[in-house]
């Protein structure tokens, strides 16, 4: 069946997809068993995608199957997404970030707050105009109400001349992970 009504990652990669270009770069911000890296990759011919995860067993694996697969334009970074600007200098037309802890792995490793805002207050300024950050929030294992609350908080008060941003919330599913938008507006630049 046809479904227009999708879980948040799902619903991410759809919006991504309708942005990015074949030569555009990305971030896959939270790396963990790779799907969005794996989606990113699958759009993006000659571009590049730098993917972050703090776990070494997440990159180790990645790398592993970039070796299966012979794929050499993914950027693995065994660092937190905080230190973004450390890795990347260039624009990027999307980042995606999926919080929380990882399924089927150590469930205390968990995406917090205070490196989230900063990974995010970070990626804005690296997001070429008309590009698009995702964010699939959970609010339901411990620690995870306090990140979603945080975010809400900082993205409601990204200034609307410079960013449009918007929430896509199941509304009978309490704790299902939500999605949010942020879309650099394309008359927008910070200038670097
Ligand atoms: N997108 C992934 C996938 O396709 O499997 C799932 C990501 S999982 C929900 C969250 C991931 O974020 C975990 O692998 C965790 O290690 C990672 N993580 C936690 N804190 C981080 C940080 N500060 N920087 C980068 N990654 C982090």
């Amino acid at each position: 069946m046809y479904r227009v009504i999708l879980k948040a990652t799902k619903m991410a990669q759809n919006i991504v997809e309708s942005v990015l270009k074949e030569d555009d770069s990305a971030i896959d911000a939270t790396l963990g068993n790779g799907n969005d890296t794996v989606f990113l990759l699958s759009r993006l011919k000659n571009g590049k995608v730098y993917a972050f995860d703090i776990q070494k067993q997440a990159i180790d694996n990645f790398k592993k199957y970039m070796d299966e697969n012979k794929i050499s334009n993914v950027y693995l970074i065994n660092d937190g997404h905080e230190n973004i600007k450390k890795y990347i200098t260039s624009r990027v037309k999307a980042v995606m970030f999926n919080l929380g802890y990882l399924p089927g792995g150590d469930e205390k490793i968990i995406t917090k707050p205070e490196t989230t805002i900063k990974a995010l207050t970070d990626s804005l300024e690296l997001l070429k105009p008309g590009g698009i950050i995702t964010i699939a929030v959970y609010s339901g294992h411990d620690g995870g109400e306090v990140e979603a609350k945080a975010i809400d908080e900082f993205v409601g008060k990204l200034n609307p001349k410079k960013y449009s941003t918007m929430t896509i919330k199941f509304t009978n599913r309490n704790t299902a992970p939500y999605l949010i938008v942020i879309e650099k507006n394309d008359n927008f630049d910070e200038g670097k």
